[in-house]
């Protein structure tokens, strides 16, 4: 409706048939009809009526001239009657528009827009609409509201207020630019891709012979890069990740970034495994050349999953989450890995989620038993302490062991809640032992429970713990805290921390499954650790050869020089038990001296000591 839009080569025609004659108000000016001063009074009381009446005009043309509007009055048949402009907006000479119909002036693009709204306006309703004019100063955004013009009930045409929205539509482009594309690649982000992928599945529904391929590439360990090289030199290199996953794909395919340092990509136009894994090869060749950011030079591997996308075809969110589980098992595969979806891989996460959420219950209701394997001095053979481990009755899938739902509860957070179920039974459970059996205090009688690396560097870990003994009325130097060493890969100095405090209220921490891992025996050295449980997997080899031989030696020879004492885990023969004695091994654990099992039954134990 801006005058700018209107087709300025139109001859002027039906001026003197509009039903306010347009030159009755001044052409250019920033008056309205109503703005305008009438001719002289006719009585006093005309005069009177005109006072007031110039007095409403001075108002109204005020409140007019405060707007940044450009206002047009129609006629009944849309013809340009009049016009307001406060300031400029007014492209085009009045003499082209006034008195004319709309559809002679406004180009077809914007009748189709005005059309339906003077239809409504007669009706009595109000119409908006906003609509672009390419303006010799770029494009320009506007919107126009139509208003009618009502005398009487009676439909006497429309005003028509037409405010410039150019800015805002400007940052609204930007704002919606950035909620599609990834801010630091700039490639589609997951927004997009869902998007992309919603379309694609339309057209696969269509054409299912096409086919297409979804491919999920997680980078790996890249929480490392980012700690080699700073925030900024980890962001250079997922833009340059981008880059080179882009260059090996063709210009069609999309590639995008989900979030941190997961890239996805889709590919039309097969459904062929080979195919498939080829690409995926082709993304794994891209990465090869050494990155350099922050002055270091990186070799960096991604995993890969991948999706056939087939009949019957389900919602993109379910195709994504799919290839999560795709990428997800290549992660544990090992760096550099390739898997693609299966029905198995599904049957097993949906086991998974199935478990996780019957622990989530087990949990709530205290369910899980705690069971309790002897530890024995292997120069007397004595029961001296027990290690508490976690069993789990299924009420339907039967025993479900510590190695399918420990892994469940830590990825789920449920750890926390198991860790302090299992501490505190175990711990109410030693405490009722030695009021029963007082020598067994004396003796210093212990219980160790394992805790999730995860749940010992939490801030509140130390004051848990010496919670749940202050609640079950057991002195701290009858527990110990199992860790494992992958403690030592996540927040060193936080675990520090935690057990130097623990250690100060009496309490021992051991290192459990010592040797199966990274062992770093600097880091041993500064952490608080009093008990070191040596891994069966070397104490199951001996007797034996001579290097199995050496290395539990060594291990048990550690003892000698440092404030440790070791415990052998998985002893299942005399012989095993013997040679463990005969290097100078504290202590032991194993089928061989007992299997884990319920409270009951060691009770049973603990009276023959
Ligand atoms: P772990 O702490 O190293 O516990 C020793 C594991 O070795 C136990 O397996 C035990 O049953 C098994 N074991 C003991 N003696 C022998 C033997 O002579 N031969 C063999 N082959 N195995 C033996 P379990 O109970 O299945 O527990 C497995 C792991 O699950 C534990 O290893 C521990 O890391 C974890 N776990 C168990 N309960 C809990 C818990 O309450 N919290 C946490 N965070 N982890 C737990
Ligand atoms: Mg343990
Ligand atoms: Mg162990």
């Amino acid at each position: 409706m801006n005058p700018g839009q209107m087709r300025s080569q139109k001859k002027e025609k039906g001026r003197r048939n509009v039903a306010v004659p347009p030159n009755e108000f001044p052409e250019g000016n920033k008056e309205s009809p109503a703005a305008r001063q009438p001719q002289g009074p006719a009585s006093p009381s005309d005069s009177e009526r005109s006072r007031e009446l110039l007095e409403w005009q001075t108002k109204f043309k005020a409140l007019l001239n405060g707007l940044p509007d450009l206002v047009f009055v129609l006629d009944a048949e849309g013809r340009f009657l009049d016009y307001h402009t406060s300031g400029p907006g007014l492209y085009l000479s009045p003499s082209v528009f006034l008195g004319k119909r709309h559809d002679d002036v406004m180009p077809p693009e914007l009748c189709a827009l005005f059309a339906p709204a003077f239809q409504r306006a007669k009706k009595g309703e109000l119409a908006e609409y906003s609509y672009p004019l390419e303006m010799p100063d770029g494009r320009r955004w506007y919107t126009a509201r139509i208003s009618p013009w009502m005398v009487n009930d009676e439909f006497h045409g429309v005003v028509v207020v037409i405010r410039e929205i150019t800015e805002r539509k400007v940052l609204e482009e930007k704002l919606t630019a950035q909620t599609i594309t990834d801010g630091i690649t700039g490639l589609p982000n997951r927004v997009l891709f869902l998007d992309r992928l919603t379309q694609c599945v339309r057209r696969l529904q269509r054409a299912p012979e096409t086919g297409a391929v979804l491919l999920l590439f997680d980078v790996d360990h890249f929480k490392f890069v980012n700690d080699a090289v700073g925030q900024s030199g980890g962001d250079h290199i997922l833009r340059e990740i981008g880059v080179r996953l882009r260059t090996v794909l063709r210009p069609f395919d999309t590639v995008a970034r989900l979030g941190s340092d997961e890239f996805a990509v889709l590919v039309e136009g097969f459904a062929d495994e080979t195919e498939a894994l080829r690409i995926a090869g082709r993304l794994a060749e891209a990465m090869k050349p050494p990155f350099h950011a922050g002055g270091h030079s990186l070799t960096l591997t991604g995993s890969v999953g991948i999706l056939i996308i087939k009949p019957p075809f389900a919602d993109p969110s379910q195709l994504l989450a799919e290839a999560e589980l795709a990428v997800g098992k290549a992660k544990q595969q090992g760096a550099g890995s390739q898997v693609i979806f299966d029905v198995a891989l599904h049957e097993h996460a949906s086991r998974q989620l199935e478990l996780e959420r019957d622990l989530r219950e087990a949990l709530e209701r205290e369910e899980l038993e705690v069971y309790f394997q002897p530890v024995v001095e292997l120069t007397t053979g004595k029961v001296v302490g027990v290690e508490a481990l976690s069993r789990w009755f299924h009420p339907k899938k039967g025993e479900i062991v510590p190695a399918e739902f420990i892994p469940i509860a830590e990825e789920s957070g449920l750890i926390y809640a198991l860790d302090r179920l299992v501490c505190r039974q175990a711990c109410a459970q030693l405490a009722k032992w030695l009021r029963d059996h007082p020598k067994l205090d004396n003796e210093g009688f212990w219980v160790s429970v394992n805790f999730s690396p995860r749940h010992v560097i939490q801030a509140s870990f130390a004051e848990e713990i010496l919670g749940i003994l202050k609640a079950v009325n057991l002195a701290p130097h009858h527990l110990k805290i199992e860790v494992t060493e992958s403690l030592l890969l996540g927040s060193f100095d936080q675990a520090r921390r935690t057990l130097e405090e623990l250690a100060r209220k009496g309490i021992d921490s051991c290192l459990d499954d010592f040797g199966a891992g990274y062992s770093a025996l600097g880091y041993l050295l500064n952490l608080p650790i009093r008990v070191l449980k040596m891994d069966m997997s070397f104490v199951q080899q001996v007797p034996g050869t001579s290097v199995a031989e050496g290395v539990v030696q060594t291990i048990v020879g550690l003892s000698d020089h440092l404030p440790l004492s070791i415990v052998g885990e998985g002893v299942q023969t005399m012989e095993q038990a013997h040679f463990l004695a005969k290097c100078g091994c504290r202590f032991a654990q194993g089928f061989y001296f007992g299997m884990p099992m319920p409270a009951a039954r060691l009770e049973e134990l603990l009276r023959n000591l």
